[in-house]
């Protein structure tokens, strides 16, 4: 599993948005598929420990389950971006049908909120290029350039941390998981990352 998302595969894609400014020392922590009970509460009181700021590309369908969540989300001055409503892979499904459901996502964080996500990142980094078209006459579609891997159980976390770090540039944008699946690991390498880099003085914010 790649760590790091190489530059001409980013290249390829020119208009998504893969990383910022190389120049600051910034980087850009992402959480994807919450609000969930207990582990975004968590990820919300780790980041308040360090006074940090991350970005949320929440799912819909938990959104609307959790509304208290992502209103602490937003209160506590992170930014939110939409995630579809049912977490679905762009290439099976209809434009159409993709566009209504990631619509009902940015409704659901508007009702909410009263924010309109202007963040999107489609699950599992898979969108057919119509859909990517429409969609970016409404939001910036992020990407990232260091994926954590922390969904993977088998992955050990020391072994996570690791990777994760040496993949992190000055203005990465980091995808960690705020889901059951990544629990072991974002618990575990999540304050380590932190303090790594603010050690090197770092600083990290919402996009
Ligand atoms: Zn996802």
């Amino acid at each position: 599993m790649l760590h790091r998302i190489p530059r001409w595969f980013q290249h390829l894609f020119p208009r998504y948005t893969w990383n910022l400014d190389r120049q600051e020392k910034i980087i850009y922590l992402t959480f994807d598929d919450g609000p969930i009970p207990i582990i975004t509460e968590w990820v919300l009181e780790t980041l308040k420990q360090y006074a940090v700021k991350g970005t949320f590309f929440v799912v819909g369908e938990n959104a609307s389950r959790h509304p208290q969540i992502i209103n602490k989300i937003n209160a506590e001055g992170h930014s939110i971006g939409n995630h579809t409503f049912h977490h679905l892979k762009g290439w099976g499904v209809s434009t159409h049908n993709y566009y209504k459901d990631v619509e009902r996502c940015s409704d659901v964080i508007k009702e909410q909120t009263g924010i309109l996500p202007k963040f999107f990142r489609p699950p599992h980094g898979r969108i057919k290029p119509s859909q990517a078209k429409l969609l970016r006459e409404k939001y910036e579609l992020i990407m990232w350039d260091t994926l954590t891997v922390d969904y993977d159980k088998n992955l050990d976390e020391k072994k996570c941390l690791t990777n994760s770090i040496r993949a992190t540039r000055a203005g990465s944008i980091v995808v960690f998981h705020d889901s059951i699946k990544a629990e072991k690991n974002l618990r575990y390498v999540l304050p380590k990352y932190i303090e790594h880099f603010q050690k090197l003085g770092y600083i990290f914010n919402a996009l």
